[in-house]
């Protein structure tokens, strides 16, 4: 079967801020060669190309005038297994979490902490996704991704991805890797990260001494559902800034005048500062002005309520950081990608 080209399409279903805009061109690959027919079409037509996976971790500012390929790939492997544990692939247009549930049910341990992140697998190495203490790069073994110039395909080995805090090579080289496949490594004996946020005290307050690793990604799944919007519901990507890492003297500063601040200091002598805390402590929680909005029970999370424009969000989003810097003189970096 030929790939569905359309034009003029509503990305509305496929953002999860449930920004109206349009993309000039739209498609979704179902396999590699659906991927190689639409990078032809592109290179044919003259046309962008934008890939997407759930749209949960973007803002579009306007109508896009690309060709926009949502990947749909679907496929989840065994690729290797001894003893220990096994290594796993997915193909990138998997939703993530019930990927996640696939491998606990297989008795494989190590993607419990990252339960209910919305998106694909393809997607989650863009920004190394984070959760209640772990990150993708720790469980991670390799991927497969094409280059979208030549569409020859490579490996990309842990330390070629230069995964780093919501960052890695793919963030930087923006429009060049398209991620087919991604592998990781599980155990089936599970080591378990429970010291982060309130997870170690939710499954207390249930009775459970002896954690399994189902357990924990059902606690955090409850910790989620309670404290983060539903996009489904309310229109979010998730936190909208990443954590600012700062010196200990401005830490120290902003201390004298806020003995809340909510930090945590990291091996290298910086600090990571709770950047929700730093917009609560400014009056913006719950904030609204039009359909754009902070969320109430999470500052970090910018929502839409029903008809915001991506601009609506983004200007929202420059005067909390303008306001910020004002402050407590500290630089909020946006999280979602901008387009
Ligand atoms: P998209 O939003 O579709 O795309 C994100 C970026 O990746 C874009 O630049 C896109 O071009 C690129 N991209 C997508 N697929 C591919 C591909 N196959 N190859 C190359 N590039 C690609 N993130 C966290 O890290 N931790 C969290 O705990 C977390 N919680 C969230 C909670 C909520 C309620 C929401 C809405 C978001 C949350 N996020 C979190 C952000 C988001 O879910 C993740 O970043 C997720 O991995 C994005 O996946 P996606 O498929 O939706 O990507
Ligand atoms: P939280 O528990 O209220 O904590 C606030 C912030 O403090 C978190 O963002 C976290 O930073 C940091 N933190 C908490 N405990 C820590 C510890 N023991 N050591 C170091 N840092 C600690 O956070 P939350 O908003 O409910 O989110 C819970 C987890 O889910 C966090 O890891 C968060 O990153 C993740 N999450 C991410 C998104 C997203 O879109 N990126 C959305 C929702 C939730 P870190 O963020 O660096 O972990």
């Amino acid at each position: 079967m030929g790939l569905l080209i359309q034009s003029n399409v509503s990305l509305k279903p496929f953002n999860t801020f449930g920004v109206d805009v349009k993309a000039r061109v739209f498609v979704e690959a179902h396999s590699d060669a659906d991927i190689r027919e639409a990078l032809a079409y592109a290179k044919e037509h003259k046309v962008e190309l934008l890939v997407i996976g759930g749209g949960s971790n973007l803002l579009l500012t306007g109508d896009i005038d690309a060709l926009v390929l949502r990947m749909a790939t679907r496929g989840i492997r065994i690729t290797h297994e001894n003893c220990d544990g096994a290594t796993v692939e997915a193909e990138a247009g998997e939703p993530w979490h019930p990927f996640v549930q696939e491998t606990l049910a297989q008795g494989l341990a190590g993607l419990e902490n990252l339960s209910l992140i919305p998106g694909t697998v393809g997607a989650a190495p863009m920004q190394n996704i984070g959760a209640y203490g772990v990150e993708l790069k720790d469980v991670f073994d390799s991927l497969v991704a094409m280059d979208r110039e030549t569409g020859e395909t490579r490996e990309f080995s842990l330390s070629e991805c230069a995964f780093g805090y919501r960052d890695s090579v793919f963030k930087h080289q923006v429009g060049r890797w398209l991620i087919l496949r991604v592998r990781f490594r599980l155990s089936f004996a599970a080591r378990l990260h429970l010291d982060y946020g309130p997870v170690r005290q939710r499954l207390q307050e249930q009775g459970i001494a002896n954690p399994t690793p189902i357990h924990v990604s059902r606690a955090i799944s409850a910790i989620r559902s309670e404290k983060l919007p539903d996009p489904a519901t309310l229109g979010n990507a998730g936190s909208f800034f990443k954590n600012p890492l700062v010196s200990a003297e401005l830490a120290a500063r902003i201390r004298e005048t806020h003995p809340g601040l909510v930090a945590y200091p990291q091996a290298d002598g910086q600090v990571k500062l709770a950047a929700g805390w730093l917009i609560e402590q400014a009056g913006w929680k719950g904030f609204r002005e039009g359909d754009a909005g902070v969320h109430a029970l999470q500052s970090l999370v910018l929502v839409n309520h029903g008809a915001a424009t991506g601009l609506d969000i983004l200007h929202l989003a420059q005067r909390i950081q303008t306001d910020i810097l004002e402050r407590f003189g500290v630089s909020l970096e946006m999280e979602p990608n901008l387009y």
